[in-house]
């Protein structure tokens, strides 16, 4: 290893900042066991007690109609598709009650971007579920949707962001990121608002205090400069508003969509960017791996990388299922891929706050419902080794 790298490594592990061009450097260049040694050393400093936190919540889709026809998604339908469905709030509301019976604490409502809902129509859905669920935390949507509702019923951004956080919007999942840097996105959502686009309406939300994370897709053919620069912009906007509570990359599900073919990140690739990203997003407070898309082994190393958080049990997911993504746990097998990594598993909010800490087999939650299931529009299951 150079005394280069060895230098940045010991910085970000003791917590110092890493320019972008070094991140790159580490990205590419790191030796794989130091990079992911340096990650966990921020990891351990942040969460000394190696508690590791999931959450169990429900991915509830409004329509699949979209008029946005982003090259590597296969869940839309384009308006007037015989395909295309949208659940009414009856549906959402039944749905919301089911995931509150397994213990869900929060609901992802996302959708394509219909050519008819505006601000209205999401005022109304999170309005509706607040009312009847206060307890359910409400993170949802992306600035996609906000700029699309923005323009359907034409108003700012602004506008449209108080508007939906007074109906009752708790947080912004901040999907929609894929790739952020021009050239990549372009090619993958040429129709989608821009990646500054993503991100001043990203610094919008959080001043007018709407927390959020942020998202990455790996693997659509985007180079590595590309993969750190998607990096450098949401750190740009963090610097500026301190809004973002965690990264959260996942890798491209190449099925049934219109980008076939083209390869997948590897999960050593996806293991660095992970590791990565922990050194570079010093203040970024979480850090969480997708069991789904690269399955519960490389979910597992993910632990050893830097990552503090395995995200959702959930109860309900169609997006990357209609994609190829086929992993799946029960709530035990999740635990069990953080105890057995020598972490302590805890129940989490959407805030992160600890609702309980399972600090022996003793302590684990005994409901053998509480599982992963995809609707009827996913693929077949099968359980991930
Ligand atoms: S990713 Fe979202 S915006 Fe793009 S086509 Fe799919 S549903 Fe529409």
């Amino acid at each position: 290893m150079s005394t280069e790298i060895a230098e940045i490594l010991q910085r970000g592990a003791d917590g110092g900042r890493i320019t972008t061009e070094e991140a790159l450097l580490l990205y590419t260049e790191a030796p794989f066991h130091e990079l992911g040694e340096a990650a966990d050393a921020v990891r351990r400093r942040r969460y000394p007690e190696g508690i590791v936190t999931y959450l169990i919540d429900r991915n509830i889709n409004y329509t699949n109609v979209c008029v946005t026809a982003c090259k590597f998604c296969a869940f839309y339908r384009a308006p007037k598709h015989k395909e295309g469905w949208s659940h009414d709030l009856d549906e959402i509301l039944r749905r919301c009650a089911e995931a509150i019976d397994l213990g869900a604490t929060q609901v992802m409502l996302q959708g394509g971007h219909h050519p008819e809902f505006g601000v209205e129509y999401y005022e109304e859905l999170f309005g509706a579920v607040k009312r009847e669920f206060p307890q359910l935390a409400i993170h949802s949507i992306g600035p996609s949707e906000i700029g699309h509702m923005a323009k359907v019923s034409e108003v700012s951004i602004e506008e449209a962001i108080k508007r939906i956080k007074a109906a009752g919007l708790d947080s912004i999942a901040g999907a929609g990121a894929e790739m952020l840097p021009e050239r990549p996105r372009k090619a993958l959502a040429p129709l989608k608002e821009s990646g500054e686009r993503w991100c001043e309406i990203m610094e919008v939300a959080h001043g007018l205090g709407l927390e959020s994370t942020a998202t990455m897709m790996m693997g659509t053919g985007e180079t590595n400069a590309e993969r750190i620069e998607h990096l450098r912009m949401i750190r740009d906007v963090h610097d500026k508003t301190g809004g973002f509570r965690a990264f959260i990359p996942w890798t491209y599900q190449p099925e049934n969509n219109h980008l076939k073919g083209r390869t997948q990140a590897t999960t050593v690739e996806y293991l660095r960017m992970l590791a990565t990203a922990r050194l570079y997003f010093n203040e970024i407070a979480h850090l969480q791996s997708s069991w789904l898309t690269t399955g519960k082994a490389a979910g597992q190393v993910s632990l050893h990388m830097g990552v503090d958080d395995l995200g959702s049990i959930m109860l309900e997911e169609n997006v990357i299922s209609s994609a190829g993504a086929r992993h799946r746990s029960n709530l035990h097998g999740l635990i069990d891929m953080i105890r057995s990594a020598g972490r302590v598993p805890a129940h989490r909010n959407t805030l992160y706050e600890h609702l309980s800490v399972h600090w022996t087999p003793e302590d684990d939650p005994t409901d053998e419902r509480v599982r992963s299931h995809v609707s009827s529009i996913a693929l077949p299951l099968v359980e991930s080794t």
